[in-house]
């Protein structure tokens, strides 16, 4: 049954198929495993005396009074009561005129929907109804599924597909793909047990364990889905290690210079993760390594040495940034410390066009460019490498998961891939990094630079934004330098490129002995450039900035930051732009100035934020108010659409998920397409190698 398409089925034309296709499901087995979102029990009738405020039930009753009220709404009211003596109001903002007919005084009604609070009595607001001409007392035999659904297919349509494609479950049951050894001892349930399950439930299940979805059942399907995403991302790494790749040994001379002339030396963290690169790279498969290491904790030296080792083998090196902004940051201080070396670093960016860019397409393309440093636009089509062996990916969190595997199909000389090193801020839960990121090998910098002061992080009502304004005085009266982040509002760039305009003119007025400078996106990259570099030099005290400097921006000597609206943020986010400062020796403040009132939850991430500097307990925790895809925003999701599975929520299946893709890569082979084939299905286009 497992290819057999939604259209064999009675009732699925043109039409209905068309409606499935646009929610992914063509095939029967699609259809059993699009579960319901929840339940409801229409399988007693409850006294409309009985009824609970808030809860959803069937009731039964005959038509007392009915009326359209004209009111601020035309409405039809009608009042029902039961054999039980108990009252309740129906109303209907949307009518025709035979169903006001129908639903006329002495009519029998069975109704369903939930119990509100209205202005006399207790209301349900256009219930689903049936008019009992013969008293049939029929009820559901279990609960009722409802359907998450699309525009123009009704409740009622999806029981009637899934209905049938439940009678062909009976007879002829999707292949189980889990083996026995897998999963018997965690005592879970076969496949066609746990389908049939969830879409009828019988009617002593809890309610409470199909909504959570912890029941066994649920938890079945779970597993099967990240143990699919599993083996799809380790046969991708598996395939990664046939792959070949130049063997970056070098002689050490380059790194050895560099490491002299660096006004520090290398935390053991770095010294570290630098070995564990090193190692990689001297290895003929290319490396997949990320980098994780918080705001701060110096991860541009260690991509530094490694592009040396690849530059002292003789080839080419890439290191790409989310930004043009950062891109020409890493221009700067990556040229600081390989121009010394006589290497020669090459930038392309956006700006350059015509004649110029040829030229620099050119450079590459020869090979006299030795260290290209661009944004992923370097990953274009025309851009042609002589001899790429190392590929850095700055801030990986801002890149999808697409583009990361779009980068393995750069091949190099001899079609042989090149290395690649990606580095993120994003400090990623480990359960979290295990399932989205098994294709590759984890490296941490897990300390801080020596020296750093922690960062004072206090939450201020914007009522006080004059003391706040005050207080960047006294700092830069002092020598220091602020940040003034001005928020998103409303996801419009134009709408927060203005905020911050108007943000910077209000201040520069209020503080006229300062020098305020302002950038944000929409500034011409020539101008924002030119403000950066001013900031950066110390010619501003304060710059006024959108979340644009969100990512890596480097100015030591900043050591305050004002953030507006911290509550419109994502914990991740805040955490970044807050990692701006406390860089340099001197003690830094962050100072939220948000509007109150806050939410619940609001108040509580905020809080999470001044009581923790480290971004790793900070991720744990605003994983576990939030759901993944927020910790790392959309972009980064989009491509790890689970169907059933959540990662944070199904967290305690995430180490045995990867135990259970090893027993089938190594056992049993012949599972792994199906496998990815019913989970990832067409959407697995990066599983190709
Ligand atoms: P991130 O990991 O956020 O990219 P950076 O690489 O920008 O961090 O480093 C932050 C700052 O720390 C830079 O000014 C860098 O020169 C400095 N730094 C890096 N490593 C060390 C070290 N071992 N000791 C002292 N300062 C260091
Ligand atoms: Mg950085």
């Amino acid at each position: 049954m497992d290819g057999l398409p939604v259209q064999s089925l009675k009732r699925v034309g043109p039409k209905v198929a068309e409606r499935l296709a646009k929610l992914g499901i063509r095939s029967v087995q699609d259809l059993l495993f699009h579960l319901p979102v929840r339940y409801q029990d229409r399988s007693r009738l409850v006294p409309i005396a009985d009824l609970c405020l808030g809860s959803e039930a069937l009731i039964q009753g005959v038509v007392e009074d009915s009326e359209i009220a004209m009111g601020r709404r035309r409405s039809l009211k009608v009042s029902l009561a039961d054999a039980g003596g108990g009252r309740i109001l129906l109303r209907f903002f949307h009518f025709s005129a035979q169903q006001a007919a129908a639903l006329k005084v002495g009519a029998a009604l069975r109704c369903y929907g939930e119990v509100r609070q209205g202005p006399a009595s207790l209301e349900m607001i256009h219930p689903e109804y049936r008019i009992q001409g013969d008293a049939s007392d029929e009820t559901e035999p279990g609960l009722t599924p409802i359907y998450p659904s699309t525009e123009g297919l009704q409740q009622a349509t999806w029981r009637g597909l899934i209905e049938q494609a439940l009678a062909l479950l009976e007879r002829q049951s999707p292949v189980e793909l889990l083996p026995q050894d897998v999963i018997a001892p965690r005592g879970l349930p076969s496949l066609r047990e746990a389908l049939s399950y969830l879409h009828r439930p019988p009617l002593e299940a809890s309610l409470d364990d199909l909504l959570e979805r912890r029941h066994p059942a649920f938890l079945r399907l779970a597993f099967e889905e990240l143990i699919a995403h599993q083996v799809s991302l380790r046969r991708l790494r598996l395939a990664q290690q046939r792959v070949s790749a130049p063997t970056l040994v070098g002689d050490g001379t380059l790194r050895e210079r560099l490491c002299a002339a660096l006004p520090f030396a290398l935390t053991a963290a770095q010294a570290r993760v630098v070995r564990e690169i090193a190692t990689d790279l001297a290895r003929p498969h290319p490396m997949q390594r990320l980098l994780q290491g918080d705001v701060g904790s110096g991860k541009t030296i260690v991509a530094a040495l490694a592009a040396l080792q690849a530059l002292e083998a003789g080839f080419q090196v890439a290191l790409m940034a989310p930004t043009e902004l950062l891109s020409e940051q890493h221009m700067r201080n990556l040229s600081a410390w390989l121009q010394p070396l006589g290497i020669a670093s090459l930038w392309l960016a956006g700006r350059h066009k015509g004649a110029e860019r040829a030229e620099r397409l050119a450079a590459i393309a020869s090979g006299t460019a030795k260290l290209v440093i661009g944004t992923h636009a370097l990953f274009q089509d025309q851009v042609e490498f002589k001899d790429l062996g190392l590929v850095i990916i700055d801030e990986q969190h801002r890149f999808g998961v697409h583009q990361r595997m779009k980068l393995r199909e750069k091949r190099g000389r001899d079609g042989a891939a090149p290395h690649q090193l990606i580095m993120t801020a994003t400090p990623i839960p480990r359960s979290l990094a295990m399932t989205l990121y098994a294709d590759l090998d984890l490296s941490v910098i897990d300390a801080l630079p020596p020296g750093r002061t922690p960062i004072t992080t206090v939450a201020v009502r914007d009522t006080r934004r004059d003391e706040v304004i005050e207080r960047v005085m006294l700092a830069c009266q002092q020598g220091r330098q602020a940040y003034w982040v001005c928020t998103l509002i409303e996801e419009s760039e134009a709408l927060e490129c203005q905020a911050a305009e108007d943000t910077a003119r209000q201040l520069s007025e209020g503080l006229p002995d300062l020098s305020v400078g302002l950038v944000h996106g929409r500034l011409k990259a020539a101008e924002r450039d030119r403000v950066m570099a001013d900031f950066a030099a110390g010619r501003l005290d304060l710059l006024v900035a959108t979340t644009v400097i969100e990512v890596g921006v480097d100015v030591p000597n900043a050591s305050l930051m004002i953030i507006e609206n911290p509550e419109r943020l994502g914990l991740a986010q805040l955490h970044q732009l807050r990692g701006r400062v406390g860089r340099g020796g001197v003690e830094s403040h962050c100072l939220l100035l948000y509007h109150a009132p806050l939410s619940e939850v609001a108040r509580e991430r905020l809080g999470i934020i001044r009581g923790s500097t480290s971004g790793f307990e900070i991720a744990e925790r605003d994983l576990a108010i939030r759901g993944a895809g927020e910790v790392l925003g959309t972009r980064q999701t989009g491509a790890i659409q689970f169907r059933v599975a959540d990662t944070v929520r199904d967290q305690q299946l995430t180490a045995p998920a990867q135990r259970a893709a090893d027993v089938i890569l190594a056992r049993h082979p012949e599972l792994v397409e199906p496998l990815i084939d019913r989970w990832l299905g067409a959407r697995e286009s990066y599983g190709q190698v």
